[in-house]
């Protein structure tokens, strides 16, 4: 086994690293103080291609693997998680329906918009469902050579800067999973709406909204697959893109550690920098066990999808893990900085608060311990 990245996924790495520590880390509480979504940044992101990393190179992408696209999302979460999400949502989560389920000409459709900065969103949530994604209540019904869609999708990263939707609808509620189809949808086709922003925790620099769909009419062409295979490119969907969760919180982390360090080497109590009390190494020992093992199970299932080996189990692990650990190092590290810590002047109030999202979305924690313990069960008994 060989622990060393490609030349390409250490170059893409570092142009990520060298991006985040000018264009966004600078920045990055200034937009979560005033719950701005950064523009012109996101604008200069597509300019340097890092909004496109998701896109492979026979439809004009850089046609990374999932290695190197792993790693620019821990690089760009280390800078501000916010934005991260803007970009995973984008380049990954959104079009992962595409990527796994569209025909040729529907590939070209989509990725030759995302070519031109068009942002994108995954659209699966809804009010009444959740966790429970078989559960949903959007409606599609066939009427001649279109797709009538009805529904609102809740909690939708992206959901009102995005031009294309991945959107998954029923045909019968009754039909559970079976009666699931996705759709890609043009944001401007008539009845798309968009509800007000949603005022979060964390991550306040991505736009998150509802989005509702009434009477929308799509063509026939846009539905991906066949009819009723919507759950499974859901849950494919979800396979790959906890693992970028899991790195998105290693990032998370990996900020939070280093603003413990530097603060415990400088912060001087009782004639001593904090660092030198064992107690406070201790607790920058643990953050440094726990973010290196993040990283070496999203790396883990991240590789397993680039070798065409079964990443289901690996991408909960990493994400169950890494989600817990951005949780914990982020609590640590507002520790090291006592009182300092638990106000906004400082970064780690902020890190905290982005941290929570990890054991959210994409499957939360729970779901994520359900699906591992599904899993040794089938393999051990
Ligand atoms: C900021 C943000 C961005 C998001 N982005 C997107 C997006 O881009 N696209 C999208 O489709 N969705 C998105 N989501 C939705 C997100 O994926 C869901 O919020 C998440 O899956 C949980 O669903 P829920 O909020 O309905 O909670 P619920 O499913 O109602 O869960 C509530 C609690 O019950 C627990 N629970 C539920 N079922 C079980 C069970 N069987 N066993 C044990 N415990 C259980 C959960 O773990 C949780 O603790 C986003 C959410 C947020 C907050």
């Amino acid at each position: 086994m060989d622990f060393r990245y490609s030349e390409e996924q250490e170059m893409m790495r570092r142009m990520a690293r060298d991006f985040a520590d000018k264009e966004i880390a600078p920045f990055a509480m200034e937009w979560d103080k005033k719950d701005e979504y950064p523009a012109e940044t996101i604008k200069k992101m597509f300019e340097v291609g890092l909004l496109t990393v998701g896109i492979p190179s026979e439809y004009g992408g850089p046609g990374v693997d999932h290695v190197a696209q792993a790693l620019v999302t821990e690089e760009l979460s280390r800078g501000d998680a916010g934005v991260c999400v803007i970009m995973a949502a984008s380049t990954l989560l959104g079009p992962d329906p595409v990527y796994l389920a569209a025909t040729d000409e529907q590939k070209k459709w989509w990725y030759d918009q995302q070519n031109e900065g068009v942002l994108s969103a995954f659209c699966l949530t809804e009010p009444g469902a959740g966790s429970d994604a078989a559960g949903i209540s959007t409606r599609y019904v066939k009427d001649g050579d279109c797709y009538i869609l009805n529904g609102t999708k809740q909690f939708i990263s992206n959901g009102g800067v995005a031009g294309l939707y991945t959107v998954f609808a029923t045909a019968d509620k009754k039909l559970g999973p079976k009666g699931i189809s996705c759709f890609m949808v043009d944001r401007n086709t008539p009845g798309v709406s968009i509800g007000p922003k949603e005022d979060k925790l964390g991550i306040r620099s991505s736009n998150t909204t509802s989005v509702i769909f009434e009477d929308v009419r799509v063509p026939a062409w846009n539905l991906l697959g066949q009819e009723g295979q919507g759950f499974k490119i859901c849950m494919q969907t979800l396979d790959i893109s906890r693992a970028i969760v899991a790195a998105m919180a290693t990032g998370v982390a990996q900020a939070a550690f280093e603003a413990a360090v530097k603060y415990a080497a400088e912060r001087v109590q009782f004639g001593k920098p904090i660092a030198t009390f064992q107690m406070v190494q201790a607790m920058l020992a643990d953050m440094a066990m726990y973010i290196e093992a993040s990283r070496l199970l999203y790396l883990s299932a991240s590789s397993k999808q680039d070798m065409g080996l079964p990443y289901t189990a690996a991408a909960s692990l990493a994400k169950c893990f890494a989600g817990d650990t951005a949780m914990k190092v982020a609590t640590d590290a507002v520790q090291v900085f006592g009182g300092y810590g638990y106000t906004k002047e400082y970064p780690v109030e902020k890190y905290f608060r982005d941290a929570k999202i990890m054991q959210i979305f994409e499957g939360t924690a729970q779901v994520q311990r359900i699906i591992i313990a599904g899993d040794v069960m089938r393999s051990m008994t």
